[in-house]
């Protein structure tokens, strides 16, 4: 098969379009011809490599893709569908959920499966969709119409099930609060904006790009806040929100976290899944006590988290931003685009 892959970690050069051997489904797992890709910022970092990061190369890169099912393995190509054993067939269009849980841990049996203590990330660990096939278990995916769009569900997979463990099962929002989400280019941020509203809360965006701010408008923000006019664009959302602050932030840069923090009415909830700032930085612990605040953490969601944001994703109620595709063995250009934060909403990569 074509896939892209890295001997070495480093810049975009490292990135090869070559020939690599297609995988072969191990038990439980379907093969998948994948037709579309979609990036996240992990690649790049992945790519970059950190210390401690070790994976068995060459690497290759990719959480999100969607295609088609053409192989399952022994067992599960005998079962029929709505035998109870599996609801997968050859043909069968899917969208795979990049969150590798073991299945037997004390946190998966309570199907907390993104706690996992054995816990992969396709593409991060193990290697990824920047190719032609991808053998995965089949609770990794989820069945799509025939007739949906495969770069839609491959652009919406990783960020709106991140998005939608953080602001509904871990911040809890509701209908009639208020949230801000800081950034408005980012697949997880569009993805929170589109959730937000369908929820029906009061939707604040801190941004410091003109253009991006009128499209997180168009996707249903309801308050715009130009960072780059606005040196504390904290005070800007207070006074934006009737002196009042907002219930929830959607933090994923970590380095704006004070004036997150300053944002928050009392009793409100910092919702933080990233930190594309850097992961260090400082905070003033008097604002969590006196403000009576919380940090929630997440990352990814569960199975059947998964399903259920999905499932409003192939209904229309959420509609992926896709920014721009490319073909796979433009990738490289592809990250550059990512990494230099040019781009609103997802890219995508187009395999067959
Ligand atoms: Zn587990």
């Amino acid at each position: 098969m074509k896939a892209v892959l890295f001997r070495k970690h480093g810049g975009p050069e490292v990135l090869e379009y070559t020939d690599f051997p297609t995988p072969e489904p191990k038990p439980g797992e379907a093969l998948i011809r994948l037709h579309a890709a979609a990036l996240n910022r992990m690649d790049v970092m992945v790519r970059n490599g950190w210390p401690g990061l070790k994976l068995e190369m060459p690497h290759i890169n990719g959480a999100d893709g969607a295609g088609e099912v053409v192989a399952l393995s022994g067992a599960l190509a005998e079962t029929k569908r709505g035998d109870g054993t599996n609801e997968l067939q050859i043909g069968d269009h899917v969208v795979i959920n990049a969150n590798l849980g073991c299945g037997t841990c004390e946190f998966c049996l309570v199907e907390k499966d993104n706690m996992c203590l054995q816990w992969h990330l396709l593409g991060e660990t193990v290697r990824g969709t920047y190719a032609e096939y991808v053998s995965l278990p089949v609770k990794q995916l989820y069945r799509l119409p025939k007739d949906f769009d495969f770069h839609q569900a491959a652009a919406a997979a990783l960020v709106y099930q991140t998005a939608w463990h953080s602001l509904v099962k871990r911040g809890n929002l509701q209908k009639d609060e208020a949230v801000l989400i800081v950034g408005a280019g980012g697949g997880v941020n569009t993805a929170s904006v589109q959730i937000a509203k369908w929820i029906g809360a009061q939707v604040v965006v801190v941004g410091s790009d003109a253009k991006k701010l009128e499209m997180a408008e168009s996707i249903g923000a309801d308050i715009l806040i130009d960072r780059s006019k606005e040196a504390d664009w904290s005070k800007a959302v207070f006074l934006a929100t009737n002196k009042r602050g907002v219930d929830v932030v959607v933090d994923n840069v970590g380095t704006t976290f004070m004036q997150s923090l300053r944002a928050l009415r009392k009793g409100g909830r910092l919702l933080t899944v990233g930190n594309s700032g850097g992961p260090k930085f400082e905070i003033d612990n008097r604002y969590m006590f006196a403000k009576h605040l919380s940090i929630l953490g997440s990352t990814m969601s569960t199975l059947s988290e998964f399903k259920e944001v999905m499932g409003l994703i192939v209904a229309g109620q959420l509609k992926p931003v896709i920014d721009q595709t490319y073909p796979l063995k433009e990738a490289a250009i592809a990250q550059e685009r990512l990494w230099r934060n040019e781009n609103f909403g997802k890219i995508t990569l187009d395999i067959h």
